[in-house]
């Protein structure tokens, strides 16, 4: 069960060791160590599953992928997949370049642990388990920093020790190099650094490639909008374009599914209600935002029932689709394949703090183990609540047959009260999550 991901951990740890040492040699073997094996493979392809939902696929075309998954074929452009269609009904593709999405997987995995190593304070991205909402924690930090700073009493001491790393937090995210700065007349002199600094590297700048904003006008940021608002605190909104590209998302997702299963349409719809929730639910005046959200999606389901019904009456159509849960109603779904129930997941939740996952921690250390199961139990537990969390809290955040750390949009419930003595005593107890890919002989 959990035997290909140790095993690729143990290589990653290996890499990881090799580029400490320096060792050029070591870091090139183990990695195409990693490429040709079987387990890395394996693992690459079933994170492409998950990341672009092709639940759907059979074993055999999974297997089919993992085996011809090597470099050479990758030139190959002419090389097409196949896939069978599950009996008779056609699906919804999102992406059809799945062997591609898993060969950059597992390339990932290989380069991950070397990045790792390199990689200072500055750099964001590419690195796991650091999200959005991170990134966007440490900037109003050294803004709090900055505004305390200037009315506050420490206003004479701030300017006689006249350090550079106090006035200055620079990012990098990919490609990108963004300079945060409280003084604007010192931009020609950072910009003068920065130029000499790639001058001697051999990569020339150009004036277009620098763009300078000012707080008080506010700018988008990776999809946010930074504003210094009249007073003087830092607003941080989802920018207006995020959330129109978000809307055009959900609606196409919705187009797409006329020829669907319903419970699976709805899934996909979670997954992405899910990720996007996690990255921009720290935004300020969140509540009229998911609010607004929520009734776009209801709209556009609305719409879309209509056209499924066209000579339904309206009363027919909302008593099929929505029923009423503890008092509110909720869009259900029946999944004839599982025999269970998937209903739409709301915009709006209650978050009330947010635990950054630490920039310094190495995730590749194999002696980080522990901690980083910690870390990720404390940061995933805003987003579980009544008697999921209790359960989530049970297991500390760990799946019940793999032992590893629980995402939040990637997991399932399952009652084991077939295989214990306490059977009608307490439903909880015998409540478990897995992750959706485990599988346990339950
Ligand atoms: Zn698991």
């Amino acid at each position: 069960m959990t035997f290909f991901e140790t095993k690729v951990l143990n290589i990653q740890n290996d890499i990881f060791i090799a580029s400490k040492n320096i060792n050029f040699r070591l870091i090139r073997f183990h990695q195409r160590l990693l490429t040709s094996s079987l387990v890395g493979r394996l693992l690459s392809v079933r994170n492409a599953i998950e990341k672009d939902n092709f639940n759907f696929l059979s074993s055999r075309d999974k297997l089919c992928i993992v085996l011809n998954l090597k470099y050479n074929r990758f030139l190959d452009k002419e090389t097409k997949f196949y896939f069978l269609k599950n009996s008779g009904l056609s699906f919804f593709y999102k992406n059809f370049s799945l062997y591609d999405t898993s060969f950059q997987a597992l390339t990932s995995l290989t380069c991950l642990p070397f990045i790792e190593f390199t990689s200072d304070r500055t750099i964001y991205g590419f690195r796991p388990y650091r999200d959005c909402s991170d990134l966007l924690f440490s900037i109003k930090s050294f803004f709090l920093k900055i505004i305390k700073k200037i009315f506050g009493v420490v206003l004479e001491s701030f300017f006689f020790n006249n350090k550079l790393d106090s006035q200055l937090k620079m990012i990098r995210i990919f490609d990108n190099i963004y300079v945060f700065s409280n003084f604007p007349n010192k931009f020609q002199h950072y910009k003068l650094i920065l130029i000499k600094f790639f001058n001697i590297r051999g990569i020339k700048l150009s004036e277009k490639s620098f763009l300078i904003y000012s707080f008080y006008e506010g700018f988008e940021f990776l999809g946010w909008k930074l504003q210094k608002s009249s007073f003087s605190f830092l607003l941080s909104q989802v920018s207006k374009n995020n959330i129109k590209s978000y809307k055009l998302d959900l609606k196409a997702i919705v187009k797409n599914s006329i020829n669907v299963n319903l419970s699976k349409t709805l899934r996909i719809l979670n997954f992405k209600i899910d990720e996007w929730i996690n990255c921009y639910s720290l935004s300020d005046f969140w509540n009229n935002i998911a609010n607004d959200l929520d009734l776009y999606l209801y709209k556009l389901l609305w719409k879309f029932f209509k056209r499924c019904h066209p000579r339904r009456s309206n009363s027919w159509i909302y008593h099929k689709y929505w029923k009423n849960l503890s008092g509110s109603w909720k869009l259900i779904a029946y999944d004839p394949l599982n025999g269970g129930i998937s209903l739409l997941k709301s915009h709006n939740r209650f978050m009330d703090f947010h635990f950054a996952f630490p920039l310094m921690l190495n995730t590749f250390d194999k002696r980080n183990h522990k901690k980083i199961s910690i870390t990720l139990y404390e940061k995933y537990k805003k987003n579980f609540y009544s008697f999921y969390y209790l359960i989530y809290k049970r297991q500390k955040g760990l799946c019940f047959c793999c032992r590893r750390s629980l995402g939040f949009s990637n997991l399932k419930l399952v009652n084991l009260s077939r295989f214990t003595i306490k059977k009608r005593l307490n439903l909880v107890s015998n409540l478990h999550f897995f992750h959706s890919y485990c599988n346990w002989s339950y």
